[in-house]
């Protein structure tokens, strides 16, 4: 397999078989990532391509899911995605499903007609790092994009049938900013069809614009309770049925839920975990954490 620099696939698609189709990040901007700095964007030549996917047609003939790796491969524009999209199935005549890493700003390059037929091609489960719905932190982020853009776009996919998952990052607003952050964002994720929701927490890295703004007193970090309240209220007022995972190594404390069913629960839970450990203790564990993967 042809692997280059960072390969990164979110948690929940630890059983698809992943290769390669672009490496580093067309846009690598948001202001919390250090991800793909020294990695300029890059897409795998087709016939690379093809020599991955006989590699696992040879070892996994019945592979069902493919993940695509790169940030964000889902920036190809349709024309250029078309081709490999449809050389998988040539080689894995079982496959059902072509997952991948989207940006919204990687959504705005393609009409409804052509995400249909990339749906039809096997195209679904895309795993889109909105981060937040609130303007203000999407600014804040960087992230190139609004919370009007993330319901346009995202209407789109929905409008094509093509399965799609957020992320929600706690703590990215910033001290005293988590309680704005989770009621808009929870307001405008409520107006969409995320089938998951996955959530990170904040962690500053090295090299990032919001580690240094951090050390010149310019963004104050959220407290780790903050955070935790912050995603308590982002449960409460996300008005969708989806499933709601913050277990990945950011969040101090792992906590899954199916919404709106055990909201209760769940709330209790990170109450729990607010009443049981300190501040010290949280922050702690965050210090600890070299790197999300
Ligand atoms: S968060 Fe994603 S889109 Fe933003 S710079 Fe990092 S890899 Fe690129």
């Amino acid at each position: 397999m042809h692997f280059t620099g960072r390969t990164w696939r979110p948690p929940y698609e630890a059983n698809s078989y992943i290769i390669q189709l672009t490496s580093g990040c067309t846009y690598g901007k948001c202001s919390f990532c250090n991800l793909y700095k020294e990695e300029p964007f890059c897409l795998t030549p087709l016939s690379t391509f093809e020599e991955d996917l006989a590699e696992i047609k040879k070892y996994q003939p019945n592979a069902r899911r493919i993940f695509l790796t790169g940030a964000n491969p889902f920036a190809l524009s349709y024309e250029k995605l078309k081709p490999y999209i449809l050389t998988v199935r040539d080689y894995l005549i079982k496959c059902q499903t072509i997952a991948m890493f989207a940006s919204i700003r990687d959504i705005k390059n393609k009409e409804v007609w052509q995400l249909k037929k990339l749906r039809a091609m096997g195209v679904n489960g895309l795993s889109i790092g909105t981060e937040s719905g609130d303007d203000e932190t999407l600014f804040l982020a960087k992230k190139g994009y609004t919370s009007q853009d993330i319901l346009e776009q995202c209407r789109k996919l929905d409008e094509a049938g093509i399965e799609y998952y957020f992320v929600y990052m706690a703590g990215l607003a910033g001290a005293g900013g988590g309680t704005r952050n989770a009621v808009n964002s929870a307001k405008v994720f409520s107006q969409l069809n995320p089938y998951f929701i996955h959530v990170d927490s904040l962690t500053l890295f090295q090299g990032t614009e919001l580690y240094t703004l951090a050390n010149e007193g310019k963004f104050i970090p959220a407290g780790e309770k903050e955070r935790l309240e912050e995603m308590q209220i982002f449960i409460k007022n996300l008005q969708i049925r989806t499933h709601f995972f913050a277990n990945t190594i950011s969040n101090f404390y792992p906590v899954t839920a199916y919404l709106p069913k055990e909201r209760e629960k769940v709330v209790g839970e990170l109450q729990h975990v607010m009443d049981t450990f300190s501040e010290e203790e949280m922050l702690e564990y965050r210090k600890g954490l070299k790197t999300l993967g």
